[in-house]
């Protein structure tokens, strides 16, 4: 139920696919777009090194590009990493920050994805932060209060719909085939959206395990506006599928 806001559906390839599987991918999701009615935003989120020959095969379309992250610092002496700056010279125009796979990959604190999210929004950028609990959390009752811990930790001042995402991934539902229960995923979003009433129609997405069988279901409930998806954004008929029931 997107109460008014627009959908937004997000495509997080992750670190799959080569270039030539990202240039078939993006011409395909563009062949099925164009065939469908536009009631939905469709972004994609390619690895670094894919951007430029994505963003090539969406030139024209309406489809976005976006990161799936970015440094806190606008330039500088970080070697292996890349700014906001770069990715909206590239045509981005959103950045993923703060996935549960980077908080646990390289250690990511909330602290942290909220200077990257400013550093992103100060380059022009829609920060997407994403926020999760772990099984053991949920299992604990803590759900709630962990994602309000993320949420207060991970969002910059300033933050405001024009330019910021936010986005709920249960880390036990993300690339697992589960996914909580609608009645689950309502109250998270219902409390996520308390959080962030002061900023505007904030877009709060729901991701794990988001596939065409599940995704009218889930993109139904009240305050989901739109799926960050994983695995099934790789194929372009299952990711154009989530579109069309989100
Ligand atoms: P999944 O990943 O759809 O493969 O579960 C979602 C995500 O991590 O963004």
């Amino acid at each position: 139920g997107t109460q008014g806001i627009r959908p937004l559906v997000a495509g997080n390839w992750k670190m799959n696919g080569s270039r030539a599987m990202a240039a078939s991918l993006v011409a395909e999701i563009r062949t099925l777009a164009a065939a469908g009615p536009a009631s939905v935003d469709l972004l994609v989120c390619p690895p670094f090194p894919y951007i430029p020959e994505v963003g090539g095969g969406l030139a024209g379309s309406a489809i976005a590009l976006g990161g799936q992250d970015c440094h806190m610092a606008a330039a500088g002496a970080h070697t292996g990493d890349v700014s906001a700056a770069m990715l909206a010279d590239l045509g981005c125009s959103h950045v993923i920050l703060g996935h549960s796979e980077r908080r646990a990959d390289h250690g990511e604190s909330s602290l942290l994805v909220a200077a990257k999210a400013k550093a992103a929004i100060d380059a022009g950028l829609t920060a997407i932060v994403c926020v999760g609990e772990t099984e053991a959390e949920r299992d604990a009752g803590k759900a709630e209060n962990i994602v309000e811990k993320q949420i207060i930790e991970s969002v910059p001042a300033g933050a405001n719909s024009s330019n910021l995402v936010i986005a709920y991934e249960p880390v036990w539902a993300i690339g697992t085939g589960r996914t909580p229960s609608v009645a689950d995923v309502a109250a998270m979003h219902r409390h996520i959206r308390s959080l962030v009433a002061d900023r505007g129609p904030v877009r709060v997405l729901y991701g794990g395990s988001v596939k065409p069988a599940n995704a009218a279901e889930l993109m139904a409930v009240a305050e989901v506006n739109g799926a960050l998806v994983g695995g099934a954004s790789l194929k372009a008929a299952d990711f154009m599928a989530i579109a069309a029931g989100a």
